[in-house]
């Protein structure tokens, strides 16, 4: 069994633990949490043992908290932390893991060089067996990632040019923005994005635009796939439908909104609304020539869940997850 740990509990972190708990080859050792809130509090009576700093422990035991050790006892426990914490601060702990000596995953939020390299489980999983830090990329690197290095399948991926409509913020945030403005992010071309994306598919020609929208549930993606040679669109679909993390949203279904996708995983009964998939909606499959275009929507809340599990393994030196992931957490294809 992979002893895994969280640092950082948060929107990520609490998936990742969730997610941690299903693996058939997986134990959680603890989570680690700065301040006995809501969220402590929920993930104790559920079970988890809680991780704390070593200043805080009277703060959590005054809370009804028993932790069961400091993050650092936490960490020594841990053949694998998954750190989830704030943009910046995983570059902080990187210190304490590689003075320990334990393989460690970081989020999309750090700087690129935090790991050894980026990861993207459908893009390069066997580059990243037996490497002790991973850096996961974002929620729309994720999303994009699995969509081009699928749709290379059928013919290899020459140029992308994208635009990304981020949500604004998470549902639980409530102090970010904006509510009545479409704000480009940034003004200038290319963003981040795109920058990001080659982090993983180093010699890609992709430029990306971004804009900032007044929602919090998802992200949609519009993206425009050049290829080397000519396909067709059933080519695609096909390609599309026998993929796993990608999901194909027909048209005949009712669904024109991200809205309605959260309503239907809602329906679904999805823990916490989570959609890992990304969605793409069927009738945006256009194909003209050796371009594909879609549009798609990413639950930025759980899209890099299942790539987390699987940047688990590969940091391992297991050689096979993706399937293993899918099975356990429910992932259609
Ligand atoms: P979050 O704020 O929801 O969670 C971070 C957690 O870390 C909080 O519980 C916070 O209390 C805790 N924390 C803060 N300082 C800490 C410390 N010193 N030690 C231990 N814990 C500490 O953030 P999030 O949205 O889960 O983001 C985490 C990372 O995941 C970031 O790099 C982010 O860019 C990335 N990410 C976020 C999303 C998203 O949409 N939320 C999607 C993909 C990737």
């Amino acid at each position: 069994m992979i002893k895994v740990s969280v640092n950082g509990y948060g929107t990520i972190g609490k998936r990742v633990a969730d997610a941690t708990l299903k693996q058939p080859d997986m134990e959680l050792v603890g989570v680690a949490k700065t301040s006995p809130n809501y969220e402590a509090m929920v993930a104790f009576k559920r079970g988890m043992r809680i991780f704390v700093p070593k200043e805080s422990k009277d703060k959590f035991i005054g809370a009804g908290i028993e932790p069961s050790g400091t993050i650092d006892e936490m960490i020594d426990e841990s053949d694998v932390v998954v750190d989830a914490t704030p943009n910046g601060v995983g570059a902080e702990y990187k210190k304490i893991y590689v003075e320990k000596g334990k393989p460690a995953l970081f989020q999309g939020g750090e700087k690129s060089n935090v790991g050894e390299m980026s990861f993207s489980a459908l893009c390069n999983y066997d580059e990243a067996v037996g490497k002790k830090y991973l850096r996961v990329v974002s929620c729309n690197t994720t999303a994009m990632l699995r969509s081009i290095c699928t749709v290379n399948k059928v013919s290899q991926v020459k140029k992308v040019r994208g635009t990304v409509i981020r949500r604004a913020a998470d549902p639980k945030e409530y102090k970010k923005g904006p509510i009545n403005a479409l704000v480009p992010d940034p003004a200038s071309v290319p963003s981040h994005h795109a920058k990001d994306v080659n982090t993983v598919l180093k010699d890609l020609d992709i430029i990306t635009m971004a804009v900032i929208s007044p929602t919090n549930l998802m992200h949609v993606h519009l993206l425009d796939i050049e290829l080397e040679k000519e396909v067709t669109r059933e080519e695609i679909l096909k390609q599309v439908l026998s993929t796993p993390r990608l999901v194909i949203v027909p048209g005949k279904a009712g669904i024109n909104s991200t809205a309605e996708l959260v309503e239907l995983a809602r329906d679904l009964g999805r823990e916490r609304n989570d959609i890992p998939e990304v969605m793409i909606f069927e009738d945006s499959i256009y194909v003209k020539g050796k371009e594909v275009f879609m549009m798609y929507a990413v639950h930025q809340e759980s899209i890099v869940v299942p790539e987390n599990i699987d940047a688990v393994r590969a940091v391992s030196g297991i050689r096979e997850s993706i399937n293993v992931t899918n099975t356990s957490m429910g992932i259609r294809k």
